[in-house]
């Protein structure tokens, strides 16, 4: 395995409990090793990703096509109305334009957009190229923004200027000129944002469920099922929840210094989190309603009625079996982590794209001795790690499913482009499921790694009569 990892990326990687590794330390939130081919995305992708679900904005993106189709639709985030979302533009930057400038051409298409979609709002994205030929994007948004009435927002995310996180921060600061701008007259007192949600499989609306049923009012979905209109009066509810820390943390901050509104840090995925996240709400708003800790309770109770008998069914067939997680934010490999647990798999790899010194730190604590926790990790470290653990499933995202699959390992799809529903109580019967079928599919007897004989392995035997296997 030694080979695979580049010098400058040791620091990176801590084995839990190895000699000479405690106190737990690791290097983290730093640029990617050039060479190294990060699973990061760019600042540009990481703006995007948190945008893109405001469904009734138009979305432009200021560059060549190829970084619009990189992230065209690219999360599974539904809406309940409109989808202008899901219809990603570009000005498609040509040779021409990078010698003579951009900016009459974006100017045309905000116009020429806006008057055929009619949007409430609409981002513009930055790209590389458009950050080296120098393109005023303020300046254009600006005038198409007088000329035309609505909202025309700059969202400065050139690629090359940092890693992903700052593609959050550039998408919040957009974001945060909308704030402040709506009516917030008529807003009950129990109420909160929903930050770093992205209603992946209609998530948010099992969230919007709980809540409704505490009693507790949400102004803005920021971004999941998003709309303009809720991110301008967002500034009038008295809670943000924030999920997914990375991506709208910088928001809550920005919203807690002009308007005085608190946050609570949550994670919507496992039992634990899930129900802490519940009860944070609950005694947050205790002083107004005396009454909500007891419904929260009860809700809490009817959810566990339900899914604990039908997880331990599940459990039977998966104790003893190793996991390794690769997500972006660190908050949902602990909610991960914990999970697991549940169901009786122990995790001996863990690492995110874009954790910070803190996060790794309690991912140490939460994991047993021997588990490989890694930053901003690559292909082949990560096919490294899986082989040497020889791990059961890999939870990850669109660009580890290929290295789960080459290597015979069950996969889980924890990340933007899922259709199935991983959050609340609900979700995590769902999360269950997915596991199981992967982890014991027969499958896996027929890959490499696993197979016994060349024809089909002993655990799975062939049809006298067709030779086939079921
Ligand atoms: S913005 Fe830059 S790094 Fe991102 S997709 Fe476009 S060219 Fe690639």
């Amino acid at each position: 395995m030694e080979p695979v990892i580049f010098e400058e990326r040791k620091a990176q990687i801590q084995r839990k409990g190895a000699k000479g590794a405690e106190p737990f330390s690791i290097s983290c939130n730093k640029n990617s090793l050039a060479g190294a081919v990060s699973q990061r995305a760019c600042v540009f992708c990481g703006s995007r990703v948190v945008l893109y679900p405001i469904a009734d904005a138009l979305h432009l993106v200021h560059g060549p096509i190829g970084c619009a189709v990189y992230n065209w639709d690219i999360r599974g985030a539904m809406s309940s109305g409109p989808e202008l979302h899901r219809l990603s533009f570009s000005t498609d930057l040509r040779e021409k334009d990078v010698i003579f400038g951009g900016e009459k051409k974006l100017y045309q298409a905000l116009l020429e957009l806006i008057d055929l979609h009619k949007p409430n709002a609409a981002f513009v994205y930055s790209t590389c190229i458009v950050g080296i030929i120098g393109d005023d994007l303020k300046a254009v948004c600006k005038k198409v923004e007088a000329e035309k009435g609505i909202p025309v927002i700059p969202v400065q995310s050139e690629g090359f200027k940092g890693n992903k996180r700052e593609g959050y921060l550039a998408a919040c600061q957009a974001m945060f000129t909308l704030v402040g701008t709506g009516d917030t007259s008529a807003i009950s007192p129990l109420s909160v944002n929903i930050l770093g949600d992205f209603n992946l499989a209609g998530e948010i609306w099992i969230i919007q469920d709980y809540l409704r049923r505490m009693g507790v009012e949400v102004v803005a979905n920021i971004t999941g099922d998003g709309r303009v209109e809720e991110v301008r009066r967002a500034h009038g509810a008295a809670l943000n929840l924030v999920q997914c820390s990375g991506a709208t943390m910088d928001l809550a901050k920005m919203m807690q210094q002009k308007y005085g509104i608190p946050f609570k840090k949550v994670s919507y995925f496992g039992i634990e989190d899930m129900s802490d996240a519940l009860y944070e709400v609950a005694k947050f708003f205790e002083d107004k309603d005396p009454e909500i800790m007891t419904r929260t309770r009860e809700l809490v109770r009817e959810e566990l009625r339900d899914l604990y008998p039908k997880l331990q069914l599940l459990r039977k067939d998966l104790v003893g079996k190793k996991a390794a997680i690769y997500v972006g934010g660190a908050f949902k490999a602990f909610s991960l982590v914990k999970s697991f647990r549940h169901l009786g798999i122990d995790v001996v790899m863990v690492g995110s794209q874009t954790g910070t010194q803190e996060d790794y730190q309690e991912l140490a604590e939460i994991t047993d001795e021997g588990t490989i926790v890694v930053d901003d990790t690559n292909p082949l470290e990560l096919s490294a790690f899986i082989k040497e653990k020889d791990v059961d499933i890999f939870v990850g995202g669109v660009k580890e499913r290929p290295i789960a699959y080459k290597l015979g390992v069950g996969f889980c799809d924890h990340n933007h482009e899922r259709k199935e529903a991983l959050e609340g109580f609900l979700g995590m019967y769902n999360f269950a499921k997915e596991v199981h079928a992967t982890v014991t599919s027969p499958v896996w007897n027929f890959t490499p790694r696993r197979r016994k004989s060349p024809i089909a392995s002993p655990d799975v035997p062939a049809c006298a009569a067709t030779g086939r296997v079921s």
